[in-house]
């Protein structure tokens, strides 16, 4: 490359499009490890079936090098950025070669249309797509949250009142009663508390990019809580409707309680890069 700046937008997009051929075919090591606890928890012999098929799955698509499944979902964008690189449309656009490769060369079902006209845009890029969301960091990390259309579609948001904080445990169990088989359980719930309703949104998300080796106690509950609606895996019936839920909390408004459900499937995407910045400065 000619220069240092655009040797470093290539990097950004060669991360983006690796990260993007891991994410899709195959699972972070925490979301195999809670699959397998899964298939220890369940007795239901149609359940049990449901989480061996799954692990078949997995299990092709890693020795094939195929995507997991075949909607390979939407591209969502993390960045952090030390404080020498800015955060620049250059950048956004070498995220976005990154995704165009990767749709390419994995390949990736093209997903992404506009809203309206429906006329698919063929790359899996577009008006705010790859959305990206850029953080401060000590390093240039990049990383990728391929999200379903199945689970996607099975988030909700509420804008409770500061009284009914005992609300929110009914609200995520009711987000996944409502949601039934759809988003191919067993599921990763990621819950977003307080921050504002874009705020809260957003969290929710993030929360889907914690480790799900542990939870604490209130995500411990929660996730009892939706596990003891048996609606199982692939909504078949069984012990095992969640495979955890994970919460990210922010300072909201004295007169607010956001809570945003961001429904993720057994297909828990997500892969980072580390990008060397010294090299190309
Ligand atoms: S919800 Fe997940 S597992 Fe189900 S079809 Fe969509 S991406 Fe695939």
């Amino acid at each position: 490359m000619e220069s240092a700046s655009s040797g470093l937008l290539e990097a950004v997009a060669a991360a983006t499009a690796s990260a993007l051929h891991e994410a899709e075919t195959s699972l972070p090591a925490d979301v195999n490890a809670a699959i397998g606890r899964a298939l220890e928890r369940e007795q239901d012999p149609t359940a049990r079936a449901q989480l061996e098929n799954i692990r078949e799955n997995i299990r092709y698509a890693g020795e094939r090098g195929l995507p997991l499944c075949q909607d390979t979902g939407v591209p969502v964008v993390y960045l952090t950025l030390p404080p020498s690189v800015p955060a620049t449309a250059d950048l956004y656009e070498a995220v976005a070669e990154g995704v165009r490769r990767a749709t390419a060369e994995v390949p990736l079902r093209p997903n992404v249309v506009d809203p309206l006209t429906r006329e698919n845009t063929k790359d899996n890029t577009g008006g705010g797509m790859p959305t990206i969301h850029v953080r401060p960091g000590e390093e240039l990390t990049v990383t990728v949250l391929p999200k379903g259309a199945g689970a996607e579609n099975c988030s909700r948001i509420a804008m409770l009142l500061p009284s009914q904080k005992g609300e929110i445990a009914r609200f995520v169990a009711e987000t996944m009663l409502l949601a039934g088989g759809k988003p191919c359980p067993p599921v990763v719930l990621g819950v977003g508390i307080g921050a504002t309703f874009d705020g809260a949104a957003a969290l929710a998300k993030e929360a889907l990019l914690l480790s799900i080796d542990e939870m604490d106690p209130f995500e411990q509950d929660l996730c009892d809580a939706v596990n003891a609606l048996g609606i199982g895996p692939m909504g078949l019936g069984g012990a095992v409707t969640a495979l955890a839920v994970k919460v990210k909390r922010g300072h909201c408004h004295t007169a607010s309680l956001p809570v945003a459900v961001n429904v993720q499937c057994w297909a828990s995407r997500r892969a980072t890069r580390k990008v060397e910045v010294e090299q190309w400065t």
